[in-house]
Protein backbone atom coordinates (compact mmCIF):
# COMPACT_ATOMS: atom_id res chain seq x y z
CA UNK A 1 0.00 0.00 0.00
CA UNK A 2 1.16 3.88 -0.38
CA UNK A 3 2.34 5.46 2.14
CA UNK A 4 0.62 8.80 1.22
CA UNK A 5 -2.51 7.13 0.91
CA UNK A 6 -2.44 5.57 3.95
CA UNK A 7 -1.63 9.02 5.56
CA UNK A 8 -3.79 10.80 3.70
CA UNK A 9 -6.56 8.82 4.50
CA UNK A 10 -5.48 9.02 8.34
CA UNK A 11 -5.93 12.24 8.43
CA UNK A 12 -9.42 12.30 7.47
CA UNK A 13 -9.75 11.89 10.86
CA UNK A 14 -10.00 15.20 12.90
CA UNK A 15 -8.31 15.08 16.24
CA UNK A 16 -7.23 17.09 19.01
CA UNK A 17 -3.31 18.07 19.35
CA UNK A 18 -1.26 16.96 22.44
CA UNK A 19 1.99 17.63 23.53
CA UNK A 20 3.51 14.78 25.67
CA UNK A 21 5.93 15.92 27.96
CA UNK A 22 8.55 13.91 30.36
CA UNK A 23 11.62 15.10 32.72
CA UNK A 24 14.78 12.66 32.59
CA UNK A 25 18.03 13.78 34.55
CA UNK A 26 16.68 17.22 35.55
CA UNK A 27 15.93 17.82 31.60
CA UNK A 28 12.36 18.37 30.18
CA UNK A 29 11.71 17.23 26.73
CA UNK A 30 8.11 17.51 24.76
CA UNK A 31 6.72 16.07 21.58
CA UNK A 32 3.61 17.07 19.36
CA UNK A 33 1.50 13.62 19.51
CA UNK A 34 -2.17 13.22 18.00
CA UNK A 35 -2.48 9.47 18.48
CA UNK A 36 -3.43 9.59 22.47
CA UNK A 37 -6.83 8.35 23.72
CA UNK A 38 -9.04 7.14 26.69
CA UNK A 39 -8.55 3.74 27.32
CA UNK A 40 -10.08 2.77 30.92
CA UNK A 41 -11.93 4.21 33.61
CA UNK A 42 -11.12 1.80 36.38
CA UNK A 43 -8.25 2.45 36.67
CA UNK A 44 -8.36 5.57 34.89
CA UNK A 45 -5.56 4.63 31.94
CA UNK A 46 -4.63 6.61 28.61
CA UNK A 47 -2.77 5.53 25.93
CA UNK A 48 0.02 7.71 23.48
CA UNK A 49 1.84 5.87 20.68
CA UNK A 50 5.25 7.04 20.24
CA UNK A 51 7.74 6.49 16.65
CA UNK A 52 10.58 4.46 17.03
CA UNK A 53 12.90 7.36 15.68
CA UNK A 54 11.15 9.66 18.20
CA UNK A 55 13.71 10.90 20.44
CA UNK A 56 10.97 10.91 22.96
CA UNK A 57 10.58 7.20 22.97
CA UNK A 58 13.87 6.77 24.98
CA UNK A 59 13.30 9.33 27.48
CA UNK A 60 9.55 8.05 28.90
CA UNK A 61 11.23 3.99 28.54
CA UNK A 62 13.67 5.92 31.28
CA UNK A 63 11.41 8.18 33.19
CA UNK A 64 8.72 5.93 33.66
CA UNK A 65 6.36 8.86 33.10
CA UNK A 66 4.57 11.31 31.28
CA UNK A 67 2.18 13.95 31.07
CA UNK A 68 -0.53 14.65 27.84
CA UNK A 69 -0.93 18.02 27.18
CA UNK A 70 -3.84 18.81 25.31
CA UNK A 71 -3.47 22.34 23.32
CA UNK A 72 -5.63 24.96 22.98
CA UNK A 73 -6.87 27.20 19.77
CA UNK A 74 -4.10 29.62 21.12
CA UNK A 75 -1.32 27.04 21.56
CA UNK A 76 -0.63 26.36 17.32
CA UNK A 77 3.09 27.42 18.23
CA UNK A 78 3.26 25.30 20.70
CA UNK A 79 2.64 22.37 18.74
CA UNK A 80 4.77 23.50 15.97
CA UNK A 81 7.91 24.40 18.08
CA UNK A 82 7.05 20.60 19.77
CA UNK A 83 6.78 18.77 16.23
CA UNK A 84 10.21 20.58 15.24
CA UNK A 85 7.98 22.29 12.29
CA UNK A 86 9.16 26.05 14.27
CA UNK A 87 11.26 27.36 17.09
CA UNK A 88 9.66 29.57 19.70
CA UNK A 89 11.31 32.62 20.71
CA UNK A 90 10.21 32.28 24.24
CA UNK A 91 10.46 30.35 27.32
CA UNK A 92 8.10 27.52 27.52
CA UNK A 93 6.47 27.71 30.78
CA UNK A 94 6.27 24.32 32.64
CA UNK A 95 4.62 23.50 36.06
CA UNK A 96 4.49 20.48 37.58
CA UNK A 97 1.85 18.23 38.11
CA UNK A 98 2.57 14.71 40.07
CA UNK A 99 6.38 15.25 39.45
CA UNK A 100 6.00 15.85 35.50
CA UNK A 101 6.13 18.85 33.96
CA UNK A 102 2.86 20.09 31.69
CA UNK A 103 2.31 23.20 30.07
CA UNK A 104 0.60 26.08 31.46
CA UNK A 105 -2.40 26.98 29.63
CA UNK A 106 -3.29 23.82 28.08
CA UNK A 107 -6.98 22.76 28.10
CA UNK A 108 -6.08 19.10 29.97
CA UNK A 109 -2.83 18.85 31.73
CA UNK A 110 -3.18 14.70 32.50
CA UNK A 111 -0.60 12.73 34.41
CA UNK A 112 0.33 9.74 34.78
CA UNK A 113 2.95 6.79 35.04
CA UNK A 114 3.57 4.27 32.50
CA UNK A 115 2.23 0.88 33.39
CA UNK A 116 3.00 -1.01 30.44
CA UNK A 117 4.09 -0.50 27.24
CA UNK A 118 3.99 -2.75 23.94
CA UNK A 119 5.44 -2.00 20.54
CA UNK A 120 3.72 -2.76 17.51
CA UNK A 121 5.28 -2.04 13.97
CA UNK A 122 7.48 0.94 14.05
CA UNK A 123 5.38 2.81 17.50
CA UNK A 124 5.67 1.76 21.06
CA UNK A 125 2.26 2.40 22.67
CA UNK A 126 2.78 3.67 26.36
CA UNK A 127 -0.18 3.03 28.65
CA UNK A 128 -0.69 5.71 31.80
CA UNK A 129 -2.13 5.15 34.97
CA UNK A 130 -3.52 8.89 35.20
CA UNK A 131 -2.43 10.62 39.10
CA UNK A 132 -3.51 13.82 38.26
CA UNK A 133 -5.63 15.99 36.00
CA UNK A 134 -5.53 20.16 35.80
CA UNK A 135 -8.39 21.45 33.69
CA UNK A 136 -8.56 24.96 32.13
CA UNK A 137 -11.06 26.53 29.87
CA UNK A 138 -10.53 27.33 26.02
CA UNK A 139 -11.45 26.33 22.65
CA UNK A 140 -9.00 23.35 21.64
CA UNK A 141 -6.84 23.23 18.97
CA UNK A 142 -7.74 20.49 15.93
CA UNK A 143 -5.81 18.92 13.22
CA UNK A 144 -7.36 17.64 9.91
CA UNK A 145 -6.35 16.41 6.36
CA UNK A 146 -2.46 17.74 8.03
CA UNK A 147 -3.40 21.25 8.55
CA UNK A 148 -4.64 23.23 12.18
CA UNK A 149 -7.70 24.38 12.43
CA UNK A 150 -10.24 25.46 14.97
CA UNK A 151 -13.96 24.49 15.64
CA UNK A 152 -16.90 26.60 14.70
CA UNK A 153 -20.18 26.04 16.14
CA UNK A 154 -22.53 24.41 14.11
CA UNK A 155 -24.96 27.00 14.30
CA UNK A 156 -23.05 29.61 12.70
CA UNK A 157 -22.09 26.71 9.92
CA UNK A 158 -25.45 26.31 9.11
CA UNK A 159 -26.41 29.87 9.15
CA UNK A 160 -23.44 30.86 6.92
P1 LIG B 1 12.92 16.37 19.17
O1 LIG B 1 12.90 16.40 17.68
O2 LIG B 1 14.19 16.43 19.91
O3 LIG B 1 11.94 17.47 19.78
C1 LIG B 1 10.87 17.96 19.08
C2 LIG B 1 10.97 19.50 19.07
O4 LIG B 1 10.61 19.97 20.38
C3 LIG B 1 12.36 20.04 18.76
O5 LIG B 1 12.23 21.11 17.83
C4 LIG B 1 12.86 20.54 20.11
O6 LIG B 1 13.68 21.69 20.00
C5 LIG B 1 11.56 20.90 20.84
N1 LIG B 1 11.70 20.75 22.29
C6 LIG B 1 11.85 19.59 22.99
N2 LIG B 1 11.95 19.85 24.31
C7 LIG B 1 11.87 21.20 24.45
C8 LIG B 1 11.89 22.09 25.58
N3 LIG B 1 12.09 21.65 26.84
N4 LIG B 1 11.74 23.42 25.36
C9 LIG B 1 11.55 23.90 24.10
N5 LIG B 1 11.52 23.12 22.99
C10 LIG B 1 11.69 21.78 23.17
N6 LIG B 1 4.88 11.49 16.39
C11 LIG B 1 4.61 10.38 17.11
O7 LIG B 1 5.51 9.57 17.37
N7 LIG B 1 3.35 10.13 17.60
C12 LIG B 1 2.31 10.97 17.37
O8 LIG B 1 1.20 10.73 17.84
C13 LIG B 1 2.57 12.15 16.61
N8 LIG B 1 1.58 13.01 16.34
C14 LIG B 1 1.84 14.17 15.67
C15 LIG B 1 0.78 15.06 15.46
C16 LIG B 1 1.00 16.25 14.80
C17 LIG B 1 -0.16 17.21 14.58
C18 LIG B 1 2.31 16.55 14.33
C19 LIG B 1 2.55 17.86 13.61
C20 LIG B 1 3.35 15.67 14.53
C21 LIG B 1 3.13 14.46 15.21
N9 LIG B 1 4.15 13.54 15.45
C22 LIG B 1 3.89 12.40 16.15
C23 LIG B 1 5.52 13.79 14.98
C24 LIG B 1 6.43 14.34 16.10
O9 LIG B 1 5.84 15.46 16.76
C25 LIG B 1 7.78 14.82 15.50
O10 LIG B 1 8.36 13.78 14.74
C26 LIG B 1 8.73 15.28 16.58
O11 LIG B 1 9.72 16.13 16.02
C27 LIG B 1 9.48 14.15 17.28
O12 LIG B 1 10.18 14.70 18.36
P2 LIG B 1 11.38 13.94 19.07
O13 LIG B 1 10.85 13.20 20.27
O14 LIG B 1 12.18 13.18 18.09
O15 LIG B 1 12.20 15.11 19.74
P1 LIG C 1 0.25 13.81 7.84
O1 LIG C 1 -0.55 14.09 6.64
O2 LIG C 1 1.53 13.07 7.70
O3 LIG C 1 -0.65 13.06 8.91
C1 LIG C 1 -1.99 12.68 8.70
C2 LIG C 1 -2.30 11.52 9.61
O4 LIG C 1 -1.55 10.38 9.19
C3 LIG C 1 -1.89 11.73 11.06
O5 LIG C 1 -2.88 12.42 11.81
C4 LIG C 1 -1.70 10.29 11.53
O6 LIG C 1 -2.96 9.73 11.85
C5 LIG C 1 -1.16 9.59 10.29
N1 LIG C 1 0.32 9.51 10.32
C6 LIG C 1 1.21 10.39 9.76
N2 LIG C 1 2.46 9.98 9.96
C7 LIG C 1 2.38 8.81 10.65
C8 LIG C 1 3.33 7.91 11.15
N3 LIG C 1 4.64 8.08 10.96
N4 LIG C 1 2.88 6.83 11.82
C9 LIG C 1 1.56 6.61 12.00
N5 LIG C 1 0.61 7.44 11.55
C10 LIG C 1 1.01 8.51 10.88
O7 LIG C 1 0.49 15.18 8.62
P2 LIG C 1 1.73 16.13 8.56
O8 LIG C 1 1.27 17.50 8.94
O9 LIG C 1 2.46 15.94 7.27
O10 LIG C 1 2.62 15.59 9.77
C11 LIG C 1 3.84 16.20 10.10
C12 LIG C 1 4.84 15.14 10.54
O11 LIG C 1 4.39 14.52 11.76
C13 LIG C 1 5.03 14.00 9.52
O12 LIG C 1 6.39 13.65 9.52
C14 LIG C 1 4.19 12.89 10.10
O13 LIG C 1 4.68 11.60 9.75
C15 LIG C 1 4.32 13.13 11.60
N6 LIG C 1 3.13 12.59 12.31
C16 LIG C 1 3.31 11.41 12.95
C17 LIG C 1 2.23 10.83 13.60
C18 LIG C 1 2.46 9.52 14.32
O14 LIG C 1 3.56 9.05 14.41
N7 LIG C 1 1.45 8.87 14.86
C19 LIG C 1 1.01 11.46 13.62
C20 LIG C 1 0.86 12.69 12.94
C21 LIG C 1 1.93 13.23 12.27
Amino acid sequence: MDGRKFRFAMGNFSTGVTVITTELDGEVSGMTANAFMSLSMDPELVVISIDEKAQMLEKIKRSGKYAVNILSAEQQDLSMNFAGQSKLDKDIPFQKLSGVPVIEGSLAQVSCEVTGSHVEGDHTLFIGRVNDIHLEDNEPLVFFKGKYRSLSPIEEMASG
